[in-house]
C-alpha cells in the first residue's frame, strides 16, 4: 500500500506550514529544525515543501514499524470503531492481551501500563520504594541510577537522570537518588557500602541496558552479571529502563538479553505502540506490591493504545523483524566502521545493538554531532543526535538494505562535505 493511496496529494499542503504562527502559540521547549513533517511511509518522510527524507530517527526509536504500517492503520481503524476509550473501572480486554503478551515473551510476570517512558519509570519508583518500606524495611531508601542516564522529565526521573543539564532550575529536587558512573562495579559497591547509615539504604539500583541519550553506550555483560549477584545477595531490586533499546530494538525482545541478566522491574515506552502513546511497567511475581488505589493513570492501558501495541507486536513476529534488526544493524554497524576507518580524525567509534547505532566523533574538530545531523537532513536523511558528540542511527525496523545502503551514502557523502 503506498502513502499517495492512503493521503491524496490534494488533501496536503493546501497552506503553507506557517512557523512564525507556530511559535507565536507553542511553547518553546524543543529546538526544533525548520522543518514540518506532513506524511511517511515506511521509513520515508515528506515535509510540507514536498522534500522527501529517509527517515533514521523514527521518531526518537518509537516507530517500530515505520509510518503508515497497514498492520497498525487497520488494528487502530478497527479498534476506534468498536470502543476507543473506557476507564480503569472496567476490565478491558486489550489490556489483558497485550500484558499476556509482554509475560510471555520476558521474565515479567505482570504488567501496568500508562502513557510515556517517564510515567513508567516513575510506576517503578514508586514501586521500588513501596517494596523497600515494607518488603526490605528500609526507612529511607535510596535509588542508585548512572551518570549520563536518561529516565524522563517528570520530577522524580529528571532526579533519576545523571545529567545536571536536565535538572538545572528544577530544584528542589526529589529526594532518594544518588548517581554512580556506568559499567563500573567498584563505584556501585563503593555506593552501597557508603549509603547504608541510619535509616538510610539502598533499595533499588535503575540502569538502562545500553544508555541511549546519553550516547548509545552498551551495558558491560560482566558489570551486570555482577550486579545482579549483589542483588540476588542483599535483595536490592535491579530496574531496567527499557523504554529506548526494548521492544525488539537490540535485536532481541528486549534489552537485557543482550546482557544475560533478568531484571526484577523494567519499563518499555517509545516503541511499544509504534508511535501511540503507551509505557508500561513490568514486575515480576516477587515484587508485584502495588494494591488497588496505590497508582493508577487516566489513560493508562486504553483500548485504543493497547490494540496498537498488540499489532506492534503480532507484526515483530509474524513479519520476522528480530531477525531483520539483527542483519540490517550489522550492515549498518559495518558501513559506519569502514567511514570510521576512512575518517579515523574525526571518527572515534562505532557502537550499538541492532538497530540502535551511535557513531561517536572526536572532541575539537570545527563540528559536532548536530552538524553532521543538520548536513544528513539537507542531503534527505534523518539522523538523530545523543549528547553532542555522538550521532544516533534509530530507524523503523523495517528498514530494507537498499535504505540501509542509501543511508550510509548519504552519510559518506556528509562527511567528505563538511571536511570541507
Ligand atoms: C525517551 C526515554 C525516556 C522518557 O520517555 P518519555 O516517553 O519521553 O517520557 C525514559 N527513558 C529512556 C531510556 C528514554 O530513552
Amino acid at each position: 500500500m503506498s502513502i499517495e493511496t492512503l493521503v491524496p496529494q490534494s488533501e496536503l499542503s493546501s497552506n503553507p506550514f506557517n512557523k512564525e504562527s507556530f511559535d507565536e502559540v507553542v511553547m518553546s521547549t524543543y529546538g526544533r529544525f525548520p522543518v514540518a513533517i506532513e506524511k511517511g511511509a515506511g521509513c520515508r518522510l515528506w515535509d510540507t515543501e514536498g522534500k522527501e527524507y529517509l527517515d533514521f530517527v523514527a521518531g526518537i526509536a518509537t516507530c517500530t514499524l515505520g509510518h503508515a504500517h497497514p498492520a497498525l492503520i487497520e488494528a487502530v481503524t478497527k479498534q476506534i470503531q468498536k470502543i476507543h476509550h473506557v476507564s480503569n473501572f472496567y476490565y478491558i480486554p486489550e489490556q489483558g492481551e497485550l500484558a499476556r503478551w509482554i509475560v510471555n515473551n520476558s521474565c515479567a510476570d505482570k504488567v501496568f501500563f500508562c502513557n510515556s517512558g517517564a510515567e513508567a519509570n516513575e510506576a517503578a519508583i514508586k514501586l521500588a520504594r513501596k517494596y523497600a518500606h515494607t518488603v526490605l524495611n528500609i526507612d529511607k531508601p535510596i535509588i542508585l541510577t548512572a551518570n549520563s542516564s536518561f529516565h524522563g522529565r517528570t520530577l522524580a526521573t529528571i532526579t533519576a537522570t545523571g545529567q545536571a543539564k536536565y535538572q538545572k532550575n528544577f530544584n528542589p529536587l526529589v529526594p532518594g537518588f544518588s548517581y554512580v558512573p556506568y559499567n563500573d562495579i567498584k563505584a556501585i559497591e563503593a555506593a552501597i557500602s557508603d549509603l547504608d547509615e541510619g535509616d538510610y539504604a539502598v533499595a533499588a539500583i535503575m540502569l538502562e541496558p545500553l544508555q541511549g541519550e546519553g550516547g548509545v553506550r552498551p551495558g558491560d555483560i560482566e558489570y551486570f552479571q555482577k550486579l545482579r549477584k549483589i542483588c540476588d545477595e542483599t535483595g536490592i531490586l535491579l530496574i531496567f529502563d527499557e523504554v529506548q533499546v526494548g521492544m525488539g530494538r537490540s535485536g532481541k525482545v528486549w534489552g537485557y538479553e543482550e546482557l544475560g541478566v533478568e531484571p526484577d522491574v523494567f519499563t518499555s515506552a517509545k516503541g511499544l505502540g509504534g508511535g501511540i502513546p503507551i509505557g508500561a511497567m513490568m514486575t515480576k511475581k516477587s515484587c508485584d506490591v502495588l494494591r488497588s488505589g496505590e497508582h493508577a493513570s487516566t489513560f493508562g492501558g486504553n483500548p485504543f493504545a493497547c490494540a496498537a501495541a498488540i499489532a506492534v507486536c503480532h507484526t515483530i513476529e509474524k513479519e520476522n523483524i528480530l531477525e531483520n534488526v539483527e542483519k540490517r544493524g550489522e550492515q549498518l554497524r559495518q558501513g559506519l566502521r569502514n567511514l570510521a576507518t576512512k575518517y579515523p580524525e574525526y571518527i572515534t567509534e562505532v557502537r550499538g545493538w541492532g538497530l540502535i547505532n551511535g557513531m561517536e566523533l572526536q572532541a575539537d574538530i570545527g563540528f559536532n554531532a548536530i552538524d553532521i545531523v543538520k548536513t544528513a537532513m539537507n542531503e534527505g536523511l534523518m539522523l538523530a543526535p545523543a549528547g553532542t558528540q555522538v550521532v544516533r542511527f534509530v530507524p523503523p525496523l523495517i528498514v530494507t538494505e537498499v535504505e540501509v545502503d542509501t543511508a550510509l551514502q548519504i552519510v559518506g557523502k556528509v562527511m567528505e562535505q563538511i571536511r570541507s
